[in-house]
Protein backbone atom coordinates (compact mmCIF):
# COMPACT_ATOMS: atom_id res chain seq x y z
CA UNK A 1 0.00 0.00 0.00
CA UNK A 2 1.01 3.42 -1.24
CA UNK A 3 2.03 5.20 2.13
CA UNK A 4 1.11 9.24 1.38
CA UNK A 5 3.90 11.64 1.33
CA UNK A 6 4.24 14.09 4.33
CA UNK A 7 3.79 17.61 2.65
CA UNK A 8 5.51 20.29 5.04
CA UNK A 9 1.72 21.31 6.48
CA UNK A 10 2.20 17.81 8.29
CA UNK A 11 4.28 19.06 10.06
CA UNK A 12 2.48 22.24 11.83
CA UNK A 13 1.96 20.64 15.28
CA UNK A 14 5.53 20.99 15.81
CA UNK A 15 4.40 24.80 15.93
CA UNK A 16 1.69 24.24 17.62
CA UNK A 17 4.36 23.10 20.47
CA UNK A 18 6.75 25.38 19.77
CA UNK A 19 4.62 28.16 20.11
CA UNK A 20 4.23 26.98 23.93
CA UNK A 21 7.81 26.64 24.73
CA UNK A 22 8.33 29.96 23.25
CA UNK A 23 5.49 31.60 25.63
CA UNK A 24 7.13 29.59 28.70
CA UNK A 25 11.08 31.50 28.13
CA UNK A 26 9.40 35.10 26.59
CA UNK A 27 5.96 36.00 27.04
CA UNK A 28 5.91 38.09 24.41
CA UNK A 29 6.37 35.15 21.96
CA UNK A 30 2.28 34.88 22.79
CA UNK A 31 1.56 37.68 20.29
CA UNK A 32 2.40 34.81 17.17
CA UNK A 33 -0.63 33.23 18.63
CA UNK A 34 -2.25 35.70 16.83
CA UNK A 35 -1.48 33.96 13.93
CA UNK A 36 -3.60 31.06 14.27
CA UNK A 37 -6.86 33.79 15.09
CA UNK A 38 -6.09 35.42 11.84
CA UNK A 39 -5.70 33.03 9.05
CA UNK A 40 -8.70 30.67 9.53
CA UNK A 41 -10.85 34.34 9.34
CA UNK A 42 -8.76 35.03 5.80
CA UNK A 43 -9.31 31.63 4.72
CA UNK A 44 -13.09 31.40 5.35
CA UNK A 45 -13.59 35.24 4.30
CA UNK A 46 -11.67 35.46 1.56
CA UNK A 47 -11.76 31.60 0.02
CA UNK A 48 -15.26 30.58 2.20
CA UNK A 49 -13.35 27.35 3.37
CA UNK A 50 -12.28 25.40 6.04
CA UNK A 51 -8.82 24.77 4.71
CA UNK A 52 -7.14 26.03 7.74
CA UNK A 53 -9.00 23.44 9.87
CA UNK A 54 -8.35 20.62 7.51
CA UNK A 55 -5.19 21.03 6.52
CA UNK A 56 -3.22 24.03 8.43
CA UNK A 57 -3.70 24.34 12.14
CA UNK A 58 -1.31 22.60 14.27
CA UNK A 59 -3.43 22.49 17.36
CA UNK A 60 -5.87 19.90 15.65
CA UNK A 61 -2.71 18.26 14.26
CA UNK A 62 -1.43 17.92 17.93
CA UNK A 63 -4.24 16.52 19.18
CA UNK A 64 -4.75 13.79 16.52
CA UNK A 65 -0.99 13.20 16.92
CA UNK A 66 -0.72 12.74 20.72
CA UNK A 67 -4.45 10.82 20.11
CA UNK A 68 -3.10 8.19 18.01
CA UNK A 69 0.35 8.34 17.37
CA UNK A 70 0.91 8.32 21.03
CA UNK A 71 -2.27 6.40 21.95
CA UNK A 72 -3.23 9.19 24.99
CA UNK A 73 -7.08 8.93 24.19
CA UNK A 74 -9.51 6.40 24.99
CA UNK A 75 -11.65 7.38 21.75
CA UNK A 76 -14.51 7.03 23.02
CA UNK A 77 -18.13 8.77 21.36
CA UNK A 78 -18.28 11.98 22.66
CA UNK A 79 -22.01 12.51 24.50
CA UNK A 80 -24.18 14.30 21.55
CA UNK A 81 -24.33 17.68 23.55
CA UNK A 82 -20.53 18.30 22.60
CA UNK A 83 -21.70 18.49 19.17
CA UNK A 84 -25.06 20.47 19.50
CA UNK A 85 -25.64 24.35 18.59
CA UNK A 86 -26.39 25.53 21.96
CA UNK A 87 -23.32 24.06 23.36
CA UNK A 88 -20.95 25.07 20.35
CA UNK A 89 -22.98 29.12 19.83
CA UNK A 90 -22.69 29.14 24.09
CA UNK A 91 -19.34 27.98 24.31
CA UNK A 92 -17.95 30.51 20.97
CA UNK A 93 -20.22 33.16 23.32
CA UNK A 94 -17.83 32.72 26.45
CA UNK A 95 -14.75 32.40 24.80
CA UNK A 96 -15.15 36.04 22.82
CA UNK A 97 -16.92 37.21 26.22
CA UNK A 98 -13.53 35.95 27.78
CA UNK A 99 -11.71 37.28 24.85
CA UNK A 100 -13.24 40.72 24.96
CA UNK A 101 -12.39 41.01 29.05
CA UNK A 102 -8.97 40.38 28.00
CA UNK A 103 -8.82 43.43 25.86
CA UNK A 104 -10.29 45.03 28.18
CA UNK A 105 -7.53 44.64 31.02
CA UNK A 106 -5.02 44.89 27.72
CA UNK A 107 -6.89 48.74 27.78
CA UNK A 108 -6.79 49.35 31.41
CA UNK A 109 -3.36 48.81 31.67
CA UNK A 110 -2.52 50.83 28.37
CA UNK A 111 -4.58 54.00 30.10
CA UNK A 112 -2.70 53.32 33.26
CA UNK A 113 -5.94 52.65 35.44
CA UNK A 114 -4.06 49.43 36.68
CA UNK A 115 -0.72 47.74 36.61
CA UNK A 116 0.65 45.14 34.76
CA UNK A 117 -0.10 41.34 36.32
CA UNK A 118 3.04 38.80 35.50
CA UNK A 119 0.90 35.88 35.75
CA UNK A 120 -1.01 33.39 33.35
CA UNK A 121 -4.46 32.55 34.42
CA UNK A 122 -5.76 28.78 33.72
CA UNK A 123 -8.91 27.79 32.84
CA UNK A 124 -10.37 31.47 33.50
CA UNK A 125 -9.34 31.18 36.94
CA UNK A 126 -5.77 29.68 38.63
CA UNK A 127 -3.37 32.43 38.21
CA UNK A 128 0.08 30.99 37.78
CA UNK A 129 2.85 33.35 38.53
CA UNK A 130 4.90 33.84 35.41
CA UNK A 131 7.38 36.59 36.34
CA UNK A 132 10.37 35.02 34.93
CA UNK A 133 9.48 34.74 30.87
CA UNK A 134 9.38 38.84 31.21
CA UNK A 135 12.23 41.24 31.55
CA UNK A 136 10.05 44.56 33.40
CA UNK A 137 9.98 47.52 31.18
CA UNK A 138 11.03 45.72 28.50
CA UNK A 139 8.21 46.39 25.99
CA UNK A 140 5.27 49.15 27.13
CA UNK A 141 3.17 47.73 29.71
CA UNK A 142 0.17 47.11 27.62
CA UNK A 143 1.46 44.92 25.30
CA UNK A 144 2.95 42.19 27.79
CA UNK A 145 -0.19 42.20 29.26
CA UNK A 146 -1.66 41.27 25.95
CA UNK A 147 1.02 38.72 25.84
CA UNK A 148 0.45 37.34 29.46
CA UNK A 149 -3.74 36.98 28.73
CA UNK A 150 -3.49 35.84 25.40
CA UNK A 151 -0.83 33.11 26.58
CA UNK A 152 -3.22 32.37 29.15
CA UNK A 153 -6.29 31.81 26.46
CA UNK A 154 -3.91 29.81 24.03
CA UNK A 155 -2.95 27.51 27.24
CA UNK A 156 -6.23 27.25 28.98
CA UNK A 157 -7.85 26.06 25.26
CA UNK A 158 -5.40 23.67 24.59
CA UNK A 159 -5.45 22.04 28.60
CA UNK A 160 -9.44 22.07 27.90
CA UNK A 161 -8.86 20.42 24.02
CA UNK A 162 -5.96 17.85 25.64
CA UNK A 163 -8.51 16.38 28.38
CA UNK A 164 -11.20 15.81 26.07
CA UNK A 165 -8.72 14.43 23.34
CA UNK A 166 -8.09 11.79 26.48
CA UNK A 167 -11.42 11.05 27.46
CA UNK A 168 -12.77 10.85 23.84
CA UNK A 169 -11.95 10.74 20.04
CA UNK A 170 -8.62 13.06 19.16
CA UNK A 171 -10.56 15.75 17.45
CA UNK A 172 -12.92 16.35 20.28
CA UNK A 173 -11.97 19.73 20.65
CA UNK A 174 -12.67 20.53 17.13
CA UNK A 175 -16.05 20.09 17.16
CA UNK A 176 -16.52 23.27 19.73
CA UNK A 177 -13.31 24.96 19.26
CA UNK A 178 -14.58 28.55 18.96
CA UNK A 179 -12.33 29.07 15.55
CA UNK A 180 -13.88 26.05 13.97
CA UNK A 181 -17.50 27.36 14.98
CA UNK A 182 -16.43 30.96 13.96
CA UNK A 183 -15.12 29.77 10.32
CA UNK A 184 -17.77 27.26 9.87
CA UNK A 185 -20.19 29.87 10.45
CA UNK A 186 -18.73 32.43 8.18
CA UNK A 187 -18.22 29.74 5.23
CA UNK A 188 -22.39 28.96 5.80
CA UNK A 189 -23.35 32.83 5.35
CA UNK A 190 -21.26 33.22 2.69
CA UNK A 191 -22.15 30.19 0.80
CA UNK A 192 -25.99 31.04 1.51
CA UNK A 193 -25.33 34.21 -0.01
CA UNK A 194 -23.28 32.85 -3.32
CA UNK A 195 -26.23 30.17 -4.04
CA UNK A 196 -28.82 33.32 -3.23
CA UNK A 197 -27.11 35.70 -5.74
CA UNK A 198 -27.17 32.30 -8.09
S1 LIG B 1 -11.55 23.46 14.89
FE1 LIG B 1 -10.05 24.73 15.97
S2 LIG B 1 -8.46 23.34 16.71
FE2 LIG B 1 -9.70 22.22 15.25
S3 LIG B 1 -8.63 22.39 13.34
FE3 LIG B 1 -10.09 24.11 13.38
S4 LIG B 1 -9.05 25.86 14.32
FE4 LIG B 1 -7.84 24.00 14.70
Amino acid sequence: MNKKVKKWYDYLWIWSIIYFVLGFFNILCAWLGMIDFVVPLIFAIVGHNKNFCNTYCGRGQLFRKIGNDYKCSRKNQAPSWIASKWFRYGFLIFFLTMFGNMIYQTYLVAAGATGLKEVVKLLWTFKVPWGWAYTTGAVADWIAQFSFGFYSLMLTSTIIGLFVMMLYKPRTWCTFCPMGTMTQSICKIKNDNDQVKL
